[in-house]
């Protein structure tokens, strides 16, 4: 690409990816709206012999696009919804209306992960158009709420895709996994991510008659106490070791001679496939019946963790990105939570490969310009690897 100050006309023309991601930056789909994004994307698929099915949930908007009715099923998962823009004044450009510059494509979106989209439409659609008999069926899960409380998101479509007996095979995520160079990085996996709430009961009363209080600080200090020092695990071949942190206590009778009567305190884990939701607040829960504390704890699972292995999918995705990119990428799993977190647990082998994610969140997020084409040739290559013709 040849552009200087900005890309003309014509080349938009000439790139329908690249048209494709202008469009969908144009439409501010701050969580958990979706602006429209999902009604432009079914109209391009429709046409190709996509069945594309709404799947709203409360606010939330959905879609659920499959070609084929056979197994196995190749999908591609993501999110229309982007982080709301931040300080305006700090954007170099309006983050809702896509601006080249310097090789690079600002806007809200345009990395995370509106450039994933458009590269996964365009490319399944040169896929069908050179491919109109490919094995099984290629879908698409999509959601507005990813970003947000995620709860009437993929979640939802996938609960009730299982419901009705449909399977997801294969899934690839369009996140933006690359850290410096398209294609670096592909995640196979995230860690787990498990909060909990804990209330200690003990009884107020005056600091100078210790013998008639029961201080919750001091019966809860010796557990935290364990809970930092306890080695939960070493990690292993894919996972850095389990951590725990405590994020916040709260205890006080309001007065300097008054202890308090009850404390909570919030902490998490993220944690390794050493443990699972079961297994890991089993272990906490014995730590604290081992003190002599009255307590309640409140658990929020965000999610178990989760390892795509070796086989075709990884296999498919590595041997796409060496051809593209000349280079194999790293497989990993660090990185926050995302959407994989709720199509894995449906038996489906998860992914993620997507643009560089540096600019992610950020005022003037960006992507590079040619990063979008070459990532939509990275998952057509998946699908004629995964679904030759049958
Ligand atoms: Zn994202």
């Amino acid at each position: 690409m040849k552009e200087k100050n900005g890309i003309p006309a014509g080349i938009l023309d000439a790139d329908p990816a690249l048209a494709l991601l202008c469009d969908l930056i144009r439409r501010p789909s701050i969580t958990p709206q979706d602006a429209g994004c999902l009604d432009r994307i079914a109209d391009f698929l429709k046409p190709a012999g996509f069945d594309c099915e709404a799947m709203p949930f409360g606010e939330v908007s959905n879609l659920w696009a499959r070609r084929g009715t056979m197994a196995p099923v190749l999908c591609f998962a993501g999110h229309t919804d982007v982080v709301p823009p931040g300080p305006l004044p700090e954007w170099r450009s309006d983050p809702f209306e896509p601006t080249f510059c310097d090789g690079r494509l600002f806007g809200r979106g345009a990395a995370d992960m509106k450039s994933g989209l458009a590269a996964m439409v365009t490319a399944a659609l040169q896929f069908v158009a050179a491919h109109p008999t490919h094995r099984g069926s290629i879908a698409f899960l999509l959601t507005s709420d990813e970003e947000g409380a995620a709860c009437d998101g993929t979640l939802k479509v996938v609960e009730a895709l299982i419901e009705r007996g449909e399977r997801i095979d294969w899934c690839v995520l369009g996140e933006p996994s690359s850290q410096r160079i398209l294609g670096d990085t592909v995640r196979i996996g995230r860690r787990g991510s498990l909060g909990a709430t804990v209330t200690v009961r003990g009884i107020q009363g005056h600091v100078a008659y210790p013998e008639q209080v029961d201080n919750p600080i001091r019966r809860f200090a010796p557990v935290l106490q364990e809970l930092h020092d306890i080695v939960w695990d070493e990690g292993n071949e894919h996972f850095p070791p389990t951590s725990f942190q405590v994020v916040s206590i709260k205890s006080t009778a309001g007065a300097p001679n008054v202890t308090p009567g009850e404390l909570e305190a919030r902490f998490n884990f993220r944690y390794s496939t050493e443990w699972n939701y079961e297994s890991l607040k089993r272990k906490v829960e014995t730590i604290f019946d081992a003190h002599d504390i009255d307590y309640a704890l409140q658990w929020h699972l965000s999610g178990e963790p989760f390892l795509t292995g070796a086989g075709p999918l990884t296999d498919a995705v590595v041997q796409a990105v060496r051809e593209q990119a000349g280079f194999d990428p790293e497989l990993s799993t660090g990185g926050g939570t995302s959407d994989g977190r709720f199509i894995s647990p449906a038996g489906a082998q998860v992914v993620e490969l997507g643009p560089v994610n540096a600019s992610i969140h950020k005022v003037n997020e960006y992507v590079n310009v040619a990063d979008v084409d070459n990532l939509s040739a990275m998952y057509r290559r998946i699908m004629e690897l995964l679904l030759p013709d049958a």
